[in-house]
């Protein structure tokens, strides 16, 4: 049984599939894994430290994919990667197929299995294989911390000999993963924190995180949860109600950091123009929504803009790979978990259960043909 990671062919990914911690478990389970040279080092980790883990260094993608059961990815392999991909193989790692559905169906053709990572159930059993969740907690985090790095000021209130130094006021709109990370870094950075959701059952998560929630709670509100534990897309009303309740609270705000989304759907506008307008120069919004479309009508994806007012809006893509290292931890070990599972551990070697709910949901390729329910009718 045969692990390849090659390494990652975009440019701006700095994540990386497999960690030495990880490599020492897949060779526990009997097999060999060859990493791409270099493959690590944007995530600081170096061909020495895979090789001392007993990974197989190869000099270049053709060589670590030879002959390969499972390859291992961060994002789903470009178009060029896909011919070198050894028929049959296992291909794991966020795939992001919506929008990309010529090139699950070229994954298809190359006779790969094709498992979208992001596609994992939100269930128990599967938490620790919760890529979206590993990586927004993380995306949270940095949100607070790039905001910080643009802002002017200090977040902590401090009492010095020179004089008194505000709290920094900081607003979350959005409070899933993401924004509850964002919420609890934000607090212990010393600032005073408000954040806003439409799912009622983020008032008291906000609230045990020593945060204010500020909402339109009206009947709507009541409603707006999916079985599934998601956002539904509100209506133009509540969308007016909600606007104007959060005005005049983000004309306020030194920081907002906004993290809303819709399953399906491009992230709702939550700031206007006008409403940057209304913000005091120096102050930063940070949007994790702009590779969506973003929640700030300004944002710019990859940028940081500065308004005519001096308001900064940071656009910053692949959030979770800023901070390569811990998002390569922790994404390692979220692939991990799911690829052991379709391992047969006596005998050491594949075995995967076609019929297990967790590949049902992932899997999108197989035997040649595009087989996910969302795909398969369009492919
Ligand atoms: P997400 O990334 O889809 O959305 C981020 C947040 O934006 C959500 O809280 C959503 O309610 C909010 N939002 C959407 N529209 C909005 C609007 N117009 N105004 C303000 N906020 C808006 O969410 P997520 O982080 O993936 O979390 C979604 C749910 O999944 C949560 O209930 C979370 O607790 C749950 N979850 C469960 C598990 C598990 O059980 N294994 C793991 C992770 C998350």
């Amino acid at each position: 049984m045969r692990i390849a990671v090659p390494a990652e062919t975009q440019g701006a990914e700095t994540r990386v599939a497999v960690t030495p911690e990880t490599v020492r478990k897949f060779i526990g389970l009997g097999a060999d894994v060859a990493v791409e040279k270099g493959a690590g080092l944007a995530s600081g980790i170096t061909d020495g430290e895979y090789e001392a883990a007993g990974a197989k260094l190869a000099g270049s993608a053709a060589e670590a994919l030879a002959g390969a059961d499972i390859v291992l990815k961060v994002r789903r392999p470009a178009e060029s990667e896909i011919a070198g991909l050894p028929a049959g193989a296992l291909v794991v790692g966020i795939m992001d197929p919506y929008g990309s559905e010529a090139q699950v169906e070229a994954l298809a053709k190359a006779n790969v299995s094709a498992f979208a990572m992001e596609f994992m159930p939100r269930i128990t059993r599967a938490q620790v294989m919760d890529v979206l969740s590993s990586q927004a907690n993380l995306a949270g985090y940095r949100a607070v911390v790039d905001g910080a790095a643009e802002y002017g000021r200090a977040l902590p209130m401090m009492m010095t000999a020179a004089g008194t130094v505000p709290a920094a006021k900081i607003f979350i709109m959005g409070v899933g993963v993401a924004g509850l990370q964002a919420i609890a870094t934000a607090r212990r950075m010393g600032a005073i924190v408000t954040a806003t959701d439409v799912r009622p059952a983020t008032k008291e998560q906000v609230e045990s995180l020593g945060a204010k929630f500020l909402a339109v709670e009206d009947e709507e509100f009541k409603q707006a949860q999916t079985a599934g534990g998601y956002a539904k897309e509100m209506s133009k009303e509540y969308q007016a109600k909600q606007a104007e309740l959060t005005a005049s609270h983000i004309a306020k705000q030194d920081i907002v950091i906004t993290t809303a989304l819709i399953p399906g759907r491009p992230a709702p506008k939550l700031i206007s123009a006008a409403m940057v307008e209304s913000m005091k120069p120096g102050s930063v919004i940070v949007d994790l929504a702009v590779e969506r479309g973003g929640n700030c009508e300004l944002a710019k994806p990859g940028e940081v803009v500065t308004t005519a007012n001096g308001v900064k809006i940071v656009g910053h893509l692949n959030v979770p790979g800023r901070l390569p290292a811990t998002s390569s931890s922790l994404y390692a070990k979220n692939l991990f978990a799911f690829v052991e599972t379709l391992i047969d551990k006596a005998e050491k070697k594949l075995a995967v259960n076609w019929e297990d709910e967790l590949v049902k949901a992932t899997c999108l390729t197989k035997d040649g043909t595009v087989i996910h329910p969302n795909f398969a009718a369009k492919a």
